[in-house]
């Protein structure tokens, strides 16, 4: 069943993501060369816990730590560790959290000093994949529009969606219906209605689309080696379009 949340819950919804897109923000300025991935999340779990909030993905199966961690040809659920970062690496950063009982969900992929002009692309053209899927949600479209979006932008690109992860209704648990895959054709699953809730987060790989999963059970890696990028947001479905609640905080200006 896929829930469509009040305006009290989607207010609890804004909070806990408005968190995380604050410290996504926070932890893309410290991505620099010499940083290591557990530094990066050891300041996310800080900063969570100092809002009051509770990781989301530690503990989740068993998940050891509060970010998702991936460099370069890691497609999604890398796990920090001392691994230093080194110019012209690419993190992709996946950050969640509970507050007030409801979850947040974000993911950013951030360069490590100056990257390549073809990383540059592919960081590019998921994010951009990632603003096409937004333009797809509104009330009365069906899930599978999200996802053609996505592939047409990305393949447009001469880049390729991975199919084994997908986006996900999100709520009072961190994966809900329905899932939310990042390929089409268009014009199938369910059909959105407003206050449903989804996580989007198309995942580009350079190369192939294959992925497999490394020994430690959660790293998945791209199968030729080749970089691979994520952008995630969680929004709300509205009759006109959607109310993204991951937006990254505007710098103020001095
Ligand atoms: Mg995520
Ligand atoms: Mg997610």
């Amino acid at each position: 069943m896929i829930v469509c949340r009040s305006a009290e819950e989607i207010d609890r919804l804004a909070r806990v993501n408005a968190l995380v897109a604050r410290v996504l923000a926070e932890l893309r300025t410290v991505v620099a060369p010499g940083v290591t991935t557990a530094d990066v999340d050891a300041l996310a779990e800080q900063r969570l816990t100092e809002a009051g909030a509770v990781p989301a993905f530690k503990g989740y199966h068993g998940f050891p730590a509060t970010i998702c961690a991936s460099v370069n040809e890691q497609v999604v659920h890398g796990i920090p560790s001392a691994r230093k970062l080194v110019e012209g690496d690419i993190l992709s950063v996946d950050l969640g959290a509970k507050l007030e009982g409801f979850y947040g969900d974000s993911a950013v992929t951030v360069p490590v000093g100056r990257i390549s002009r073809e990383a540059e692309s592919l960081l590019a053209v998921t994010a951009e994949a990632l603003e096409a899927a937004l333009g797809a949600v509104k009330a009365g479209a069906r899930v599978s529009d999200i996802g053609a979006a996505v592939q047409g932008h990305v393949e447009r690109h001469g880049f390729s969606v991975v199919r084994e992860f997908v986006g996900h209704g999100i709520g009072t648990k961190l994966h809900e219906e329905p899932q939310v895959p990042n390929y089409g054709p268009g014009g199938r699953g369910p059909r959105l209605a407003e206050g449903m809730v989804l996580a989007i987060e198309p995942m580009v790989n350079m190369g192939k689309a294959s992925v497999k999963v490394l020994e430690d059970g959660w790293t998945a890696v791209t199968k030729d080696g080749s970089l691979s990028a994520h952008f995630e947001h969680t929004v709300v479905v509205t009759a006109e379009g959607c109310r993204v609640l991951t937006r990254a905080p505007q710098a103020v200006a001095s």
